[in-house]
Parts: C-alpha cells; sequence; structure tokens
C-alpha cells in the first residue's frame, strides 16, 4: 500500500467525504493487551495511522482490555514502545476499561427496552441451545424474565452476589438469525478478577462483540478497521450502536489479515513459546513480534515499507519471509557501515612480515556511499580469517585459500599459503602464508590477478565478538489461518512439533578494533556475512553481541 496510492477502504472514505456522510477521518488501533504486538499488527497500525494521515484526520491507541484474565501493564507498555517505535503518534490514548461505567448503563438501557436479559444456563448449554449453521437456536427458558427482574440481577451481578459462570447478560436478538453471531449472544459475564487498570471495582466484564461497538462510538471513530474474521459481527456490531442509542455512528470495515511463513502469529502461540522456553522473551530475534525484530535489528522504516507492499485488501495473505527480508536489507544498504568480522577463526601467520610491525589500513566504510569516509584497520603479523577460506584439498572452482594458492586479503595484500600446520589429531590449527608488498590493495598494482578475496581481522587488536546467526524458528511452511474468535483447531496442538531446534547458531568470533564503542542497535554490513545488529541485551564492553539481521543474498525478486 503507497499511502497515495488506491485501495478499498481509501475509497469508501474518500467517498465518505465526498457525499457528507463523513466530515472527517477517526480511527483506532486496538490492541488487547494480552501479548506483545506482531508484524501482523503493524500492518493494522500501518493502515489506521497511515490512512488517517492521508486525509487529514486522527488515530486513537485504544487498548482493549475487557478481559482481566490474560491482560497485563507490562503489555500496555510494550505496546506503547512499539506503536512510538515503528513511528506513529497517537492522538488520544484510551483504555476500554475506563468505560466499564458508561458500558453497564448502556446494558441497563438495553434491559429497560427488553433488548436483554440475565440468563441463568451455563456456557456449555448456551453453546448447545445456539444451535448450528443447519439449524436455529432454541430459546433460553430465561430469556423471557421481566424488565424488574433482569434490573434486579444484573444489579446484583455487579454488586458480587453471584459466581463465575452462574449468570450472564444477553442481548435479545434473533435465536433463529442465520447468522449465528446474532443468537441472543453473551455481553457481559461476571468474572471474580482483578483487572489490571480498574482493579477490583467490576466483577461483571463486557464481552468484546458488546464492548469494541460502544468504545468506537464513544470516542468518535468514523472507520473502524479490522481483520475479516470479524466481518460475520458486524450485524451485531451495527445492532449494539443502534440498540444502545449511541449518537455517534462508526462503520466497521474488514480488511485480510498477513500471514508470514515459517513462523506463527498468534499471542497465544507467541506467549506459549515464551511460556515454554523455546526462546529467551517475547523480544528474542527469531521472533516475529516488533520487538524480537527490533532486536534482530530490523528497522521502523523496513518495516514499514513490507507492510505498505503487502498492500490492503479482504483477501488475507501469507507472505514469504524473503520479502520482510528484501526490505531491510534494502534499507541498510546505503546506511550501514561496512565492516569485516570473522565468525570461525583461523590463524594466519604472515612469515615474512616484520615481527613487530603494525601498519594501519584505509578502508572505505560504505563504497555505495562516499560521504560516510574511511576507517583505518591495524595489519600486522597474526591475522584471522574464516575457518571455512582455507581448504587443504579444494574442489575446482575454490578460489580462496589452499596450499600454493594466492589470494586477496581485503583492503590490505595478497598472500599465499606455503604451510598448514595441525595438531595432533590432523585439525588444522594454523595456515602459513607468505605477502607480496607490492600488491597493496590502493596501490594500484596490476602485476597479477588473483580469483579469490577474502576478509581478515588483525588477531593482536581484533575485539572478541559473539555471533548469533538465526534461522526460521517453526520449520514447516504452517498456514496461519489465525483466528482471533477463540477456536482451537488441530494445529493449535502440534504447532510446537514444528518448532526448528536448529534456529540459533551461536559463534565465537572477532571484529575489526575500531568497533570498541559500539552501541545497542549499531547496525553494521559484515563484508560477506550480512547485516548484523548490536544485541541490547547482551553485548557488553568485553565482549560485543551481534545479530545477524539478514545475510546478503537473496533469492527474492519483487
Ligand atoms: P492475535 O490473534 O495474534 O492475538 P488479535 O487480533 O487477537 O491477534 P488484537 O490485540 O485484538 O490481536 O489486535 C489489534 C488489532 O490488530 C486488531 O484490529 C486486529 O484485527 C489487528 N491484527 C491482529 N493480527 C493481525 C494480522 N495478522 N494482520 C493484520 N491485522 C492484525
Ligand atoms: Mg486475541
Ligand atoms: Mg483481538
Amino acid at each position: 500500500m503507497e499511502h497515495n496510492s488506491s485501495n478499498f477502504i481509501r475509497s469508501i472514505i474518500t467517498e465518505d467525504l465526498e457525499t457528507g456522510k463523513r466530515d472527517n477521518v477517526y480511527t483506532r488501533f486496538p490492541p488487547e493487551p494480552n501479548g506483545y504486538l506482531h508484524i501482523g499488527h503493524a500492518k493494522s497500525i500501518v493502515i489506521n495511522f497511515g490512512l488517517a494521515d492521508d486525509f487529514n484526520g486522527k488515530t486513537n491507541l485504544r487498548f482493549d482490555d475487557t478481559n482481566p484474565l490474560k491482560e497485563d501493564t507490562e503489555y500496555v507498555e510494550a505496546i506503547k514502545e512499539d506503536v512510538e517505535w515503528l513511528g506513529y503518534e497517537w492522538d488520544g490514548m484510551f483504555f476500554a476499561s475506563d468505560y466499564f461505567e458508561e458500558m453497564y448503563n448502556r446494558a441497563i438501557l438495553l434491559i429497560k427496552k427488553g433488548k436483554a436479559y440475565v440468563d441463568d444456563l451455563s456456557a456449555d448449554e448456551i453453546r448447545q441451545y445456539r444451535g448450528t449453521l443447519k439449524e436455529p437456536g432454541k430459546e433460553s427458558p430465561y430469556r423471557n424474565r421481566s424488565i424488574e427482574e433482569n434490573i434486579d440481577l444484573f444489579e446484583r451481578m455487579r454488586k458480587g452476589e453471584f459466581e463465575n459462570g452462574t449468570k450472564v447478560l444477553r442481548a435479545k436478538i434473533d435465536m433463529s438469525s442465520p447468522n449465528i453471531n446474532l443468537r441472543d449472544p453473551v455481553i457481559y459475564r461476571v468474572s471474580h478478577t482483578t483487572h489490571h487498570n480498574t482493579g477490583d471495582a467490576w466483577c461483571i466484564y463486557p464481552m468484546y462483540a458488546f464492548a469494541h461497538p460502544l468504545e468506537d462510538a464513544i470516542e468518535g471513530i468514523t472507520h473502524s478497521l479490522c481483520t475479516t474474521e470479524f466481518e460475520d459481527q458486524r450485524p451485531l456490531y451495527n445492532w449494539v450502536i443502534e440498540e444502545c442509542e449511541m449518537e455517534h455512528k462508526p462503520q466497521q470495515i474488514e480488511f485480510g489479515r498477513l500471514g508470514i511463513t515459517n513462523t506463527v502469529m498468534s499471542k497465544r502461540k507467541l506467549k506459549q513459546l515464551v511460556d515454554e522456553k523455546f526462546v529467551d522473551g517475547w523480544d528474542d530475534p527469531r521472533m516475529p513480534t516488533i520487538s524480537g525484530l527490533r532486536r534482530k535489528g530490523y528497522t521502523p522504516e523496513s518495516i514499514r515499507e513490507f507492510v505498505k507492499e503487502t498492500g490492503v485488501s479482504k483477501g488475507s495473505g501469507t507472505v514469504d519471509e524473503a520479502m520482510l527480508e528484501h526490505f531491510v536489507r534494502e534499507d541498510l544498504k546505503l546506511k550501514a557501515p561496512r565492516t569485516m568480522g570473522i565468525l570461525k577463526p583461523l590463524k594466519v601467520v604472515i612469515t615474512n612480515y616484520p615481527e613487530d610491525q603494525v601498519e594501519m589500513l584505509d578502508a572505505e566504510i560504505n563504497p555505495e556511499v562516499p560521504e560516510m569516509g574511511t576507517r583505518q584497520i591495524p595489519f600486522s603479523r597474526e591475522i584471522y580469517i574464516e575457518q571455512e577460506d582455507f581448504m587443504e584439498d579444494p574442489p575446482k572452482k575454490y578460489f580462496r585459500l589452499f596450499p600454493g594458492n594466492e589470494v586477496r586479503l581485503k583492503h590490505a595484500y595478497f598472500i599465499k599459503c606455503e604451510d598448514v600446520i595441525k595438531d595432533a589429531d590432523g585439525n588444522v590449527i594454523e595456515i602459513h602464508c607468505t605477502y607480496d608488498p607490492e600488491t597493496k590493495s590502493g596501490s594500484g598494482f596490476t602485476g597479477r590477478k588473483v580469483k579469490g578475496t577474502i576478509h581478515w581481522v588483525d588477531a593482536k587488536h581484533a575485539l572478541p565478538a559473539e555471533f548469533r546467526l538465526y534461522e526460521p524458528l517453526i520449520l514447516d511452511k504452517l498456514e496461519n489461518e489465525e483466528d482471533s474468535t477463540e477456536q482451537v483447531s488441530s494445529e493449535e496442538k502440534t504447532f510446537l512439533d514444528f518448532v526448528n531446534d536448529q534456529s540459533l547458531e551461536v559463534l565465537q568470533g572477532f571484529v575489526e578494533p575500531n568497533m570498541k564503542e559500539v552501541a545497542a542497535h549499531d547496525k553494521f554490513q559484515f563484508f560477506r556475512h550480512g547485516y548484523f545488529n548490536v544485541d541490547p541485551k547482551h553485548s557488553t564492553n568485553e565482549k560485543i553481541v551481534f545479530n545477524r539481521i539478514v545475510s546478503l543474498k537473496s533469492s527474492f525478486k519483487l
């Protein structure tokens, strides 16, 4: 979605303004604070904030906190941080729970109009009575209680006279409606649970389907954008607005959910991964959470651009994670300084280089952006190269180091492998090379050519660093037919079976000494290895910890 390009929601809004149905645009992003935000939420954020911005409208951040059992202030704080980090500023910040009194009064109004009743059926019975798509529902024996009795019972529910699950308030609509959502949906339940915001003030809580339209109406929301699983609830949404006599009438519009391959994207599942310690917290770099992507090294720009590219439509789409990676690569290409790091070190001794000599070499910080200037790299007699850049017995077309072969050390000299030192078990522990002083990088040497260029760091001056490389957290291309309407599918029981136990590889290596001053979240392109982020949690003065954001190559094409 280019903001100024068209999509069906934008067309609706444009028409609403042109016909005078609306004279402003007011959206909201309404997360339930029962987990951290994920990349799917980023889509909702970009759409809600983005559309409002385009029409000079406003957007609220609203915590949809009507279920005290699952909600927590930790999540509220994390959500605020993530929305701000993505680059959006809300106009108002509200809690649905701030409207509990008003919602209660609207429920009383419904009762007085004969449009709601207290039901003593159990949750199971209510489900059974509701019927199926093929057969109509059955009316509860409590459906025809008098208005007086209903008011009395509902007031006593509020006072705490009834146990959890013994009484609910239901909207009185139509038990034979073809839309099951209209078969007298429950709108209040008893729950003796402390709420993160209202504490113990309430022991009855409104259901989402009742609360959400009221929240929108109270805040003056014009276009209430949600995902398509709520499409069937739209008639109920409108019923609540009408029957509760809300002055302001918002309009619900649904768009398709975003899914990504090789991950799961439901807060319930993500929480399970955290609780059962498959990952080290909600912000583990393998998580599809905003905080995980941030810790891995994603930029807000790359996430926003990615989301826009996925577009706005009615259909939900699962996109390849390679597409997300494409956008961060694009974003960092011109921003990230280049550097060299050795992930799996192999010592190289340059036998003809003077023992105590150290020279400083010049290297561009980013050849695509000359204004970024140069950095200095020390070079001396002992260096580290990658283990995989040496083979004693190479196959054809291996152009890196092997006995007798010459390669270019990036930013330095040509070196030639003269000798291989092994331990008692025959493992290669050191390589002896000679260098040719004539071949210094930048000297204009053209005497002969080599096919391989490898990277290195100076052994004496290099800084120790840890590199964390990530693979997908979920192995199979699980379809994320997400559904926040609390359905349990068979996939639900088994997604943990698809968790990749090789999703993290930790390597101890070295980086250039000019990295001494790096700060959390600094991003670099390590020559040949890809883009890395300084981990904000585990990096210390003694050892820098880098998360690989993405490797350099991609098969992905837009
Ligand atoms: P989950 O099922 O992952 O827990 P949810 O829909 O229950 O998500 P909410 O906190 O209710 O999470 O979501 C806030 C807003 O973000 C809602 O409007 C919801 O529709 C939207 N949203 C959630 N997941 C996605 C997604 N994958 N793609 C697009 N929008 C999403
Ligand atoms: Mg949910
Ligand atoms: Mg939800």
